[in-house]
């Protein structure tokens, strides 16, 4: 039987439980998935931002441009009023008129020019405030991942060794020995095999019957715990 090879695959077996616990339980992986939420929600609100920027600098756009559109009118009207080229009162009155109405419109136009260019501005502030947000949160998150980066390569390569150790001892290790081993470890937290301690079992510190211990069990069998049942191993001394 292949006690030893058992227990030597039982250390290899909880290093390796204990490294991907390390690499699952990793104490900033909380901290990175909150950060990654919050950016996708940043680069959410940016969108939504850079979306109502963009409208509303047409509606400046357009305002301006209809601003400019009403003032030529209004000089080409009042060129024609003082040109002297028009003599008829009425038509003259009917210019004036004109004139009126399009610096009313030009007056509403610049009411909502000046209301948009409000808009824009107070927008485009909030915008460069979100990007700067999202600028230290996405250079976080880079830093968090370049971390985690280092220690899963450290945590792989040292699981690789072990896997390579692991090949090794599981050939001194016999099918019905593995297979008892795989049975026991399901059952028992990952933990087959384990040291007797004195009396003591030290997978679940319990003591074994003095009888348990004097009987002899054969060559071809593990002493097992009666309590938890795994594989018990001498203690060295
Ligand atoms: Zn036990």
């Amino acid at each position: 039987m292949t006690i030893i090879g058992l227990h030597e695959l039982q250390i290899i077996d909880s290093q390796m439980s204990r490294l991907n616990h390390d690499l699952e339980s990793w104490e900033e992986k909380a901290t990175l998935d909150q950060l990654v939420t919050r950016l996708s929600e940043l680069e959410g609100l940016e969108g939504k931002f850079n979306n109502v920027l963009a409208k509303d600098q047409q509606d400046q756009k357009r305002a301006e441009d209809s601003i400019a559109v009403l003032t030529a009118k209004i000089e080409k009207e009042e060129k024609k009023l003082y040109g002297g080229q028009i003599s008829n009162p009425k038509e003259l009155k009917g210019i004036e008129n004109e004139i009126i109405s399009l610096k009313k419109r030009r007056d509403e136009e610049e009411t909502i020019l000046l209301t948009v260019i409000e808009k824009v501005e107070k927008i485009a502030a909030d915008s460069s405030k979100i990007k700067k947000t999202l600028q230290t949160v996405s250079a976080e998150v880079d830093s968090l991942r370049s971390r985690l980066e280092e220690l899963s390569t450290e945590i792989n390569g040292q699981l690789k060794d072990l896997e390579a150790q692991r090949i090794e001892v599981l050939a001194t290790v016999s099918p019905d020995s593995l297979k008892l081993y795989d049975k026991v470890r399901k059952e028992s937290m990952g933990l087959a095999v384990v040291e007797l301690d004195g009396s003591t079992c030290t997978g679940c510190r319990m003591e074994l019957p003095a009888s348990e211990l004097e009987q002899d069990i054969g060559a071809d069998q593990f002493r097992r715990c009666p309590h938890c049942r795994r594989i018990l191993i001498k203690k060295k001394n």
